[in-house]
């Protein structure tokens, strides 16, 4: 089954597709932690994206739609999650366009909804792992150890892009080119909404009963 996560900065994609990639037994691919561990690892990719990617603008087309497809020609046949990815209209035309050729075709695109003030909430109390990339909240899902991850020990990170001012121009960024995204998804009748607003569980159990649907209820 192939898959996207579509919803703003803060929605609870990354949280909800670890889950969900893994309850179905597909892949995960984030966009974002891809771009992280360009940089982090110093490939010339991850230069290119980095001042992109602190300014909260989005990673030009070219760049992200090469980056994004050599990953999926690597990733098999069992299917894939995607998670940031596509982000702009011709982005996702390149990506159907690839999975097409490839007779692969997205089944279904879960759109996370959720309010705006609760998103500034949740991101700006977002720490994350550098290593692995789990993701905490100092009030909603705090680590057992304060700042340091539960999987790795590895001291949390508040992501530079997670800020209250850069926020706002992420969360414009999606108004303006990614929400026409969700036109576009639905004129292929392949769109879900799903309500994002709840517990980690609650929002799970909801994009199960969408994926188990598409699946054929089994
Ligand atoms: P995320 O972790 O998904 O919030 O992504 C972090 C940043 O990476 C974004 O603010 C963009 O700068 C960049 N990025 C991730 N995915 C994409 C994409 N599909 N297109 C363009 N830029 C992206």
């Amino acid at each position: 089954m192939n898959l996207i996560i579509l919803g703003p900065p803060g929605a609870g994609k990354g949280t909800q597709a670890v889950r969900l990639a893994e309850g179905l037994g597909i892949q995960h691919l984030s966009s974002g932690d891809m771009l992280r561990a360009e940089r982090a690892s110093g490939t010339p990719l991850g230069a290119k994206v980095a001042e992109y990617m602190d300014s909260g603008a989005l990673v030009p087309d070219e760049i992200m739609i090469e980056a994004i497809l050599n990953r999926l020609e690597g990733g098999g046949d069992t299917g894939v999650l995607l998670d940031g990815f596509p982000r702009t209209v011709a982005q996702a035309e390149s990506l159907d366009e690839a999975l097409g050729k490839a007779g692969r075709p997205v089944d279904g695109v879960l759109e996370l909804k959720v309010p705006r003030g609760a998103i500034v909430q949740r991101i700006t109390g977002r720490r994350v792992c550098p290593k692995c990339n789990s993701v905490y909240h100092m009030e909603f899902r705090r680590p057992r150890q304060e700042g340091v991850c539960d999987n790795d020990g590895e001291a949390l990170i508040h992501r530079p892009d997670d800020t209250e001012e850069v926020i706002v121009s992420r969360l414009k960024n999606y108004e303006k080119q990614t929400t026409p995204l969700t036109e576009y998804y639905a004129g292929k009748g392949i769109l879900h909404a799903v309500d994002g607003d709840g517990s980690v569980d609650e929002v799970c159990a909801r994009l199960e009963r969408v994926t188990r649907q598409l699946s054929g209820g089994r």
